[in-house]
């Protein structure tokens, strides 16, 4: 069975796209830590981040660099923090999260109730800025 993100790759399920190439996927997290929360997806669907192959592992991680410096560019913050953890959704993924402090990145943390509005303008000013 497909994973919610493959859904969300193949266009059945709906999200806040960033960007995309032939491998990789980048879009809001719908319960963001803070504005900009995105994540950042392979198109091949495996559970485990370091089951990718070597090839793929650095071909991701500079995709996010790219989404990464997207985000920095649309969103105020100090830097944009990437964390792997894959507890809830078995499709590998890369957060980048914006942040002004260490305790932004604590994902236990209360998470924001963004509007549809806020969440296309968000995607339309990080995108708008992604190379
Ligand atoms: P993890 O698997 O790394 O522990 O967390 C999965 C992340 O995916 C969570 O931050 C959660 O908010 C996000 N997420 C889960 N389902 C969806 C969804 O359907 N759409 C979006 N945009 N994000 C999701």
């Amino acid at each position: 069975m497909a994973t919610i993100f493959s859904k969300i790759i193949a266009g059945d399920i709906p999200c806040y796209k960033i960007a995309e190439n032939d491998k990789f996927f980048a879009f809001l997290d719908i319960n963001p830590l803070a504005k900009g929360h995105t994540l950042v997806v392979p198109k091949q669907e495996i559970d485990y981040f370091f089951d990718l192959s070597n090839e793929d592992l650095a071909a991701m991680q500079i995709f996010a660099k790219r989404v990464a410096t997207a985000v920095k560019g649309a969103i105020p913050c100090k830097k944009v923090g990437q964390a792997v953890l894959g507890l809830q959704v078995p499709h590998a993924h890369i957060h980048l999260i914006p942040i002004k402090k260490e305790s932004d990145m604590i994902f236990s943390n209360p998470k924001l109730k963004l509007t549809d509005a806020e969440f296309c303008e968000i995607a339309k000013e990080i995108s708008s800025v992604f190379k």
